[in-house]
């Protein structure tokens, strides 16, 4: 039994969907269980929906609708004849969204954002279930908000794993142990959602459907997890950024997770724990070559440092932290900071400390960072250095690191025996062109 997991990029036009298709026929592998999101970019323009309904903004808001469901029309115009029963499906579910729209909203903005943004996976789900069951591929749709089970933080909600692999088993394996007779039964189903035991829909954050398809293989101790993507498969940096990238072929679990914690973004961090827990592989492959090998996630770790990896996070913030009466940075400090970063929602990125200050580097946030600032500036002095970027190197051995950060300023770094770690500055055109001379 195997998971395919195909995202955004993937279902984003007619074309796209035809192309996953055919990809689900050329490999025909016994029972398979499809994860697929939202098409192309309908999340953000989700997001937009809810903001505008939360303002009350109704011009706005009839605006937005009105452009995802010509969207998925459009789609659905190329996928089917006329008078097919997919467009009554489609209209359905634009039809309880524009209901729930006209209501005003309730208090819970997260709660509202889960209700209003899963449309967008319940309508691709919709769309391709019926249009594999077009083109003859036999499919069970199945509504993920009663397979993932999670708690009530909604858009970013914890799995309860227990009722989660219970749930998953008892729906999903039951329809495949009913079909035995069809050699490649599919259960298709939507990433990114989940639903609360009282059955309210939730989302587990952004990027998520990585994320759910790791649960489902977890839950079937699936063979392996693949995940459809427009790239090639884990390349060792961005290719948007670096030039010469390469395809890391084989990592390790561990390496994964690493990469992802840095700031990689090519898998979601949360979607390597459970499968490295019953050791199940996750491939990365490409939807546009779907014969190539692509990456593998496994056990194996010899391959790790074939290649240095490189992760660059711009929009860094880096703070000093100094105690207002001169005292060293201690424990009970350090407990205070730590405690104001996590009630913040902050994640640090990067950290360390002297003996009279505390420096930490974590990503910008409109919101949370002036709410942490405020709060540790009645206690603390308080410096920071905006704009800066976090460069991180992992398997830096063979790396000219002079070359790598030719034209920045190194604001502060660190170096353990596998990771290498900057945070830069960029120098100005004049300090770069003098350093060059
Ligand atoms: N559609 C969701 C998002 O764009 C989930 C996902 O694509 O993984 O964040
Ligand atoms: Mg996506």
């Amino acid at each position: 039994m195997k998971v395919f997991k195909f995202g955004g990029a993937s279902v984003k036009d007619a074309e796209a969907v035809k192309n996953v298709a055919d990809i689900i026929e050329k490999f025909p592998q016994g029972p398979l269980v499809v994860v697929v999101s939202a098409m192309g970019k309908t999340t953000n323009a989700l997001e937009k929906l809810t903001e505008a309904y939360f303002e009350q903004n109704k011009t706005k808001a009839n605006d937005i609708f009105n452009s995802i469901k010509e969207y998925h029309f459009n789609i659905a115009k190329e996928l089917f004849p006329a008078n097919h029963i997919a467009f009554n499906t489609i209209e359905q579910r634009f039809y309880h969204l524009y209901y729930y729209l006209q209501e005003p909203p309730g208090k819970n903005y997260n709660f509202e954002y889960d209700r209003i943004v899963s449309t967008g996976e319940f309508v691709s789900t919709e769309i391709i279930s019926r249009y594999l069951a077009e083109r003859g591929i036999i499919n069970q749709w199945f509504d993920a908000s009663a397979l993932i089970i999670t708690d009530t933080n909604y858009r970013d909600a914890a799995v309860d794993w227990l009722k989660t692999e219970n749930a998953i088993k008892s729906k999903i394996l039951h329809y495949f142990k009913k079909n035995q007779s069809n050699p490649n039964p599919i259960a298709l189903t939507q990433g990114f959602l989940g639903g609360t035991t009282q059955g309210f829909i939730t989302t587990l954050g952004r990027e998520g459907s990585d994320y759910t398809a790791a649960i489902i293989g977890y839950a079937l101790s699936a063979s392996e997890v693949v995940i459809w993507k427009d790239v090639q498969g884990l390349l060792n940096a961005d290719p948007k950024v670096f030039n010469n990238t390469k395809l890391l072929e084989n990592i390790s679990y561990q390496e994964a997770i690493e990469l992802a914690y840095y700031g990689a973004t090519i898998i979601h961090p949360k979607t390597l724990k459970p499968l490295l827990k019953r050791n199940i592989p996750l491939r990365v492959k490409s939807f546009f070559n779907p014969m190539e090998k692509g990456s593998i996630i496994n056990q194996e770790y010899l391959k790790d440092n074939l290649y240095p990896s490189y992760i660059l996070k711009t929009q860094q913030i880096l703070l000093s932290i100094f105690p207002k009466d001169f005292s060293f940075i201690a424990e009970q400090n350090l407990s205070r900071i730590f405690s104001e970063f996590a009630r913040a929602g902050i994640k640090i990125n990067l950290m360390q400390n002297s003996a009279l200050s505390f420096s930490v580097c974590f990503d910008e946030d409109k919101i949370k960072t002036p709410i942490l600032i405020k709060n540790l500036e009645k206690i603390y002095n308080i410096k920071y250095n905006r704009g800066v970027e976090l460069i991180t190197l992992r398997h830096y051995e063979q790396v000219n690191i002079s070359e790598l950060l030719h034209g920045k300023e190194i604001l502060m770094e660190q170096k353990n025996r596998t990771t290498f770690q900057w945070v830069v500055k960029t120098k100005s055109e004049e300090a770069v062109t003098s350093d060059s001379l």
